[in-house]
């Protein structure tokens, strides 16, 4: 990042039922200013909102961005942006815990994923990178890259965990933003 450039500004988070939440997004093609910008604003968004992860539809930008900031299983903390993101591998044990979802604020479902993943992707410059990794990192690069091919953590539950969720999704009582 560029010395000096003011710091992201957090945006108000789209909420489930919003129609860009289940819009795929748009591969970047432009590693521009703006894009930067773009980072920036989502890091800022996500520490407001107290994430561990963002996807850029979130905020309401269809482009295929994340950002994260989250822990592996040994406690090693990740922080970061993959800009088009591929999850390129899963591994492990499924690994059923708790997973919750700034867009679905306050509700929260065991949801079964394998326990290791991969991302590859570039930054904002351009250049390749790989994010990989077990534990809460794990869970967050499958959610992040779910979010961003229009798909919602509720849509990886079954049987009576979805039938709850869905009943409670329906009637939550969000307040406006
Ligand atoms: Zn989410």
């Amino acid at each position: 990042m560029t010395a000096g450039r003011t710091r992201g500004v957090a945006r108000p988070i789209r909420r489930f039922g919003d129609p860009v939440l289940r819009t795929p997004t748009d591969e970047v093609v432009d590693f521009d200013e703006s894009l930067a910008r773009l980072v920036e604003d989502m890091m800022a968004s996500m520490y407001a909102a107290e994430g561990v992860g963002l996807a850029a539809n979130q905020i309401g930008v269809g482009l295929s961005v994340f950002v994260y900031d989250c822990a592996d299983a040994s406690g090693e903390r990740h922080v970061g942006h993959v800009v088009n993101p591929v999850l390129v591998s899963t591994d492990g044990d499924l690994d059923e815990s708790d997973e919750g979802c700034l867009s679905v604020p306050g509700l929260y479902y065991d949801t079964a994923r394998p326990s290791y993943a991969a991302v590859e992707g570039v930054d904002i410059t351009g250049a390749p990178i790989r994010v990989a990794g077990d534990g809460q990192l794990a869970r967050c690069l499958q959610h992040e890259t779910d979010h961003l091919k229009g798909l919602l953590f509720l849509d990886r539950l079954h049987g009576r965990t979805k039938r709850r969720a869905m009943r409670e999704v329906m009637s939550a009582d969000w307040p406006d933003r």
